[in-house]
């Protein structure tokens, strides 16, 4: 807490209670102040810090401060899209709420009690300060669960297709607020999209693997960088459609790209049985450790893909690999790469280490918030 760190943890909580998403005075054993927090009587996570400021009032007028902040820092960023987070969480001072922008579609996700008990003047003043009337709630991820909130999902203002087509760097792609992932589209990749488009034309890379592909936003950029020959992975159908309705949409040959509906752990194996191989290959798993607890397991099985992915490059082929799971932090996870090189007999230059776009800030107070790492890899 003195180090601003924004979650009281229950157990170390001596005593006090409150309802959910009420207001709290954090003081430490000795009674100095610690903090302005939202209560959640359910969750691990007792309590989530609004201010360390003892002399601010968390009202509607702090929400406004706070959310101003937020968008300021992000009309500074250079952003290539017209779909961006405006608000994420923790890291803009305000924990539970992400705010995503669709285009004219703003999308709200409330994960906290303390978000949740503010929902009403967090809308109005979202609205407000974009000056749009579109607000679609997306309060499904499972996290809600964790602190007592059932999930919620529609328009809080306007209404409307849910479907939207947003621009992505040169490209364009569609999504549906109801029902896509997350709130609608994996926005913290973006710019490794575009890093995966330009390194596809550096090296020339013609055959690509995109596993776990979801819409296909990385087959896009590889198509877009000149790639002949893209296979999107995913076991959702839905994804794969669009993956391949997105082909069209940018003006690619359909004949360039094909949609797997399937596992990528089998696909990998088959496809190291049938002898194939590829230019490049994109690993992005969904969050295999969400907490440091399932760390152990979560290590066994980044690093079997990993391990299958540089068996299935060609020499000089280039291995894109993620991992979004915060209880992998990113000195494990590169060991982990490590030991599917030597499990693989692969050798590997790192490229690049990346993470999420800047509109998904971390803080130096919050080291939580740092979930997304990737490693360009030039096979050796
Ligand atoms: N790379 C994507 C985001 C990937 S999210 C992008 O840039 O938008 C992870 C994806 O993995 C989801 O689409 C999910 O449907 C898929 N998935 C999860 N487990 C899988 C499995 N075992 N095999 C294939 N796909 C899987």
């Amino acid at each position: 807490m003195q180090r601003r760190h924004p979650w009281v943890f229950e157990s170390s909580i001596d005593r006090g209670r409150a309802d959910l998403g009420e207001t709290v005075r954090v003081e430490a054993a000795d009674g100095q102040f610690l903090c302005w927090a939202a209560y959640s009587p359910e969750s691990q996570i007792r309590a989530r810090a609004w201010s360390f400021d003892e002399a601010e009032r968390i009202d509607a007028a702090f929400f406004e401060r706070r959310i101003a902040r937020a968008l300021a820092m992000r009309r500074r960023l250079p952003i290539a899209s017209d779909a961006l987070r405006l608000v994420h969480g923790e890291a803009d001072g305000l924990p539970g709420l992400v705010v995503d922008r669709y285009g004219d579609t703003l999308v709200v996700q409330f994960a906290s009690a303390g978000a949740e008990r503010w929902k009403a003047p967090l809308a109005e003043l979202l609205l407000n300060a974009t000056g749009l009337s579109r607000l679609y709630e997306r309060s499904d991820a499972s996290s809600r669960g964790l602190e007592g909130l059932p999930a919620v999902t529609g328009w809080l203002s306007g209404d409307g297709p849910t479907e939207i087509v947003i621009r992505e760097h040169q490209w364009r792609l569609s999504l549906d607020v109801a029902v896509g992932h997350k709130t609608g589209y994996y926005l913290d990749q973006r710019d490794n999209r575009k890093a995966f488009a330009d390194a596809v034309r550096q090296y020339g890379c013609q055959e690509v693997l995109n596993c776990f592909s979801y819409t296909g936003g990385f087959s896009v950029a590889a198509l877009a960088g000149g790639a002949s020959q893209v296979i999107s992975v995913d076991s959702s159908a839905p994804a794969l459609a669009r993956a391949t309705a997105h082909v069209a949409l940018n003006g690619f040959d359909p004949a360039h790209h094909q949609a797997l509906d399937a596992d990528v752990n089998q696909t990998l194996r088959s496809f190291i049985a049938e002898g194939r191989q590829f230019d490049a290959i994109v690993l992005d798993p969904p969050k295999f450790a969400p907490t440091a607890a399932h760390a152990e397991r979560a290590a066994r099985a980044y690093k079997d893909i990993n391990r299958l992915g540089l068996m299935l490059l060609k020499p000089g082929g280039l291995l894109f690999t993620f991992s979004c799971s915060g209880g992998i932090p990113p000195d494990l996870f590169h060991k982990i790469v490590a030991g599917a090189g030597m499990d693989a007999q692969a050798d590997g230059y790192i490229l690049a280490r990346v993470g999420a776009t800047p509109d998904h800030p971390q803080t130096i107070y919050f080291p939580e918030g740092e979930y997304l790492k990737g490693l360009l890899i030039l096979k050796a």
